[in-house]
């Protein structure tokens, strides 16, 4: 049985985490700590709210005394740790709050966790989740990234993620604090914020609103399931070996277009454009008419992929 803190678990991949682990462990104490940004839904978690193991926290990673006090009152002896900023293109307008929240806040994170837990000797976990980004962009071609390949963050986003991966890092090394780290890919699933592609894409087109897509629309992500990634976050969770990083990836490289066109695709089927009141008033007669070239994010990344051998190998 655990104390767990779940940071930022009224975002996309927190809510889903706190309802899988709350699934998957109904006897263990879960908190969840959010500040509640514009990212943050308690309707993610609506139907948990009122479970007597699970209590909501609003509250920031960067308020020590908020933090001092979860950790003691609690007892908290376990942290997934999820709270971010992570939309890379609000980090491109305005990297302030992603210094702040990914990096400062995960320091402050990591003190109080250290604070609380003295040597180290209760069975604690520290697990920081973190993003493919910090490796920088593969060319087409290029092997997958693997835990050893150099960080070469090249977003303010993935810089200061970068940054947070490194802290967790060092607390290991020099206060042997038992983290560990995930590097994921791009999720999808339900309660993403609808900045996000997928999302976005969907409203837009349910509306019959345009579609953009950044350039050429030929850069890679490799796709996982939000459900596959809590599953790969218990595995670390439970059977990592401290200090060590895993990657989680889909094996699922698609280009944005091949994205796009999916749902267009799938949309068509599960409300016909001719039955949708917005794209006939366009005289459109199907949803990949919707599509609309937009210039290009600055320092798009052309292509990530994860190579998961280690957490199939080690963990399975
Ligand atoms: P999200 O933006 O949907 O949610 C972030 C949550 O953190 C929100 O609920 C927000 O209110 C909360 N938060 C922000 N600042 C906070 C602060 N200072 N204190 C407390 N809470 C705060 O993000 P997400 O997509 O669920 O991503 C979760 C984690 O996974 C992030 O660390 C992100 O870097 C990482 N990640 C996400 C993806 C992806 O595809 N979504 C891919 C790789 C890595």
């Amino acid at each position: 049985m655990r104390n767990i803190l779940i940071t930022g678990g009224a975002g996309f991949i927190g809510a889903n985490f706190v309802r899988y682990w709350i699934g998957a462990h109904p006897d263990d104490r879960v908190v969840n700590l959010d500040a509640l940004t514009y990212a943050g839904n308690l309707e993610n978690l609506g139907g948990i709210d009122s479970l007597p193991s699970y209590r909501f926290e609003h509250g920031d990673i960067n308020d020590r005394e908020c933090l001092d006090r979860v950790f003691t009152g609690e007892g908290i002896d376990t942290v997934v740790h999820f709270a971010a900023e992570s939309h890379v293109d609000r980090s491109i307008l305005g990297p302030d709050a992603f210094i702040r929240t990914n990096v400062h806040g995960t320091f402050t994170l990591l003190e109080a966790a250290k604070a609380a837990w003295g040597d180290f000797s209760g069975g604690q976990r520290f697990l920081h989740v973190s993003t493919d980004e910090v490796y920088g962009s593969l060319d087409s071609g290029e092997p997958a990234f693997t835990e050893t390949h150099p960080y070469a963050p090249n977003s303010p986003y993935s810089a200061s993620k970068a940054a947070s991966d490194h802290l967790v890092r060092a607390y290991h090394h020099t206060y042997g604090m038992p983290v560990l780290t995930t590097n994921c890919s791009n999720n999808y699933g339900p309660y993403q914020f609808p900045e996000k592609l997928i999302p976005l894409m969907i409203l837009n087109a349910v509306e019959g609103k345009p579609l953009p897509i950044y350039g050429d629309g030929g850069n890679v992500r490799d796709w996982l399931y939000v459900t596959d990634h809590c599953e790969g976050i218990l595995a670390v969770l439970r059977s990592g070996r401290p200090g060590e990083s895993y990657n989680i990836g889909g094996e699922c490289e698609k280009t944005n277009l091949q994205v796009v066109d999916t749902l267009c695709d799938i949309l068509g089927r599960l409300l016909p454009a001719d039955s949708n009141k917005q794209l006939v008033a366009r005289r459109f007669s199907d949803y990949r008419q919707l599509k609309t070239f937009v210039p290009d994010r600055k320092g798009h990344d052309r292509r990530y992929a994860i190579d998961a051998g280690r957490i199939r190998t080690e963990l399975g």
